[in-house]
């Protein structure tokens, strides 16, 4: 029989993909399924990025690129670090790879041998401590509470640095909570970091246009003597409704970047030569169609929000991504349909089997008592869905 490396044996399938799969399962047998378990947006890529794509396609641009991306799109890449956050990166400290999480993958593997720590805060978006076993190092977990909006507060970061702590991870506005670090809290963070020279810092800005009150900033714009210690982490899934294209863009510290286009030749090679193009389009465009979706997302944040706060289901209220992060503690120990509802996992099970609506353990993002709920679907199914959690809760034992 498949002999597995003990390296993969360590991994967790993903919990997010698990549920939903299980939602198309239940589909497909004909179960009206609304999945509140996706993490992507659920409009179209705008039509100016998907023409850039039809042209590069008739236009020949199809064949291998340089490894970390085409001249034009790492100029854009620039012009956008630039552009939002006053960073400015010359082209070799500039990656463009086949997704965002390719770029977590490569810098860690790049970077860490084995028993290496890296600093994760939970609630944490599920693939961080599995890529992190995979490259050989161990998660350190730092819970953040509800109370304080799930934001990592500097002194319990610092409490958990050793001299193995080779990075700590941020993630603004984060899966699954959709807290954003207020930008006194990063500055606090890299005042902190300032005492701990041996500490990197990887910043996970996927959503940072996704976000409904201050605008998302990152560490090295706030803390700049961070920048030679900081990898920057994002890419056009979020912020472009391009998921299924796999583009992402970081920038960093030179020698680091090297070492990740190094693996990435050895891995992936270059992104697709086409979405390097729409990604051209998307970086350099018109960005106006980003407020609209902002005040759609929002919407629906208040909605799902104050609905699940009725529902005894408390959360802060969160403010970006298009996620929120509900306890589901006080229904625990209750009675089902299926049986009692001891974890989060029997909840979001026993809701998917007896209500069809998808939700995902907080257990899976290190938060156990929690559900993810994401309000990427659209408004007349988010209604229906809280109608029917609203019951399945009122009528539990
Ligand atoms: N980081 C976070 C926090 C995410 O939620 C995701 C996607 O769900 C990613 C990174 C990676 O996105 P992609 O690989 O599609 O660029």
């Amino acid at each position: 029989s498949l002999i597995l490396s003990p390296r993969l044996e360590a991994m967790a399938p993903s919990a997010t993909m698990a549920v939903t799969q299980k939602a198309r399962d239940l589909k497909a047998q004909g179960r009206d399924v609304i999945a509140l378990s996706v993490g992507e947006p659920d409009f179209d890529t705008p039509a100016h990025i998907r023409e850039a794509a039809k042209r590069a396609i008739d236009e020949g641009e199809t064949r291998y690129t340089a490894v970390d991306g085409t001249t034009a799109l790492k100029a854009a890449i620039a012009r956008k670090f630039s552009r939002d956050h006053g960073l400015d990166y010359a082209d070799d400290a500039i990656m463009a790879t086949s997704g965002g999480k390719f770029l977590i993958f490569a810098a860690m593997l790049a970077t860490l041998r084995e028993g290496d720590e890296v600093i994760i805060p939970a609630p944490y978006w599920v693939s961080y401590p599995d890529i992190v076993r995979l490259a050989g190092g161990v998660p350190v977990i730092v819970e953040t509470k509800a109370s304080e909006g799930f934001v990592p507060s500097a002194e319990a970061l610092e409490a958990v640095i050793t001299e193995k702590t080779r990075w700590l991870f941020l993630n603004s506005p984060n899966n699954p909570t959709g807290a954003v670090i207020p930008k006194a809290r990063l500055a606090e963070i890299g005042e902190m970091l300032l005492r701990h020279p041996h500490v990197w810092v990887l910043t996970d800005d996927i959503y940072e246009h996704l976000s409904y009150g201050e605008a998302v900033t990152t560490l090295p714009a706030v803390v700049p003597a961070l920048k030679e210690r900081t990898l920057i982490v994002n890419g056009a899934s979020k912020a472009y409704a391009m998921t299924g294209w796999r583009l992402g863009f970081g920038a960093g510290p030179v020698p680091l970047m090297a070492a990740m286009r190094k693996l990435a030749g050895q891995a992936t090679s270059n992104p697709s030569s086409v979405t390097q193009a729409a990604g051209v389009a998307a970086l350099n465009g018109d960005h106006g169609f980003l407020d609209e979706w902002r005040s759609v997302f929002q919407a629906r944040r208040d909605l799902v929000f104050s609905k699940l706060n009725d529902m005894g289901l408390d959360c802060p209220t969160p403010g970006g991504a298009f996620y929120v992060f509900p306890s589901c503690k006080s229904v625990l120990g209750r009675q089902g349909p299926g049986g009692e509802i001891g974890t989060d996992g029997d909840f979001c099970l026993q809701l998917l089997e007896e209500t069809g609506v998808a939700a995902v353990p907080g257990t899976a993002f290190g938060a156990p008592g929690h559900f993810r709920v994401s309000y990427a679907t659209d408004t007349a199914a988010l209604e229906t869905s809280m109608d029917r959690l609203a019951q399945f809760v009122t009528g539990l034992g």
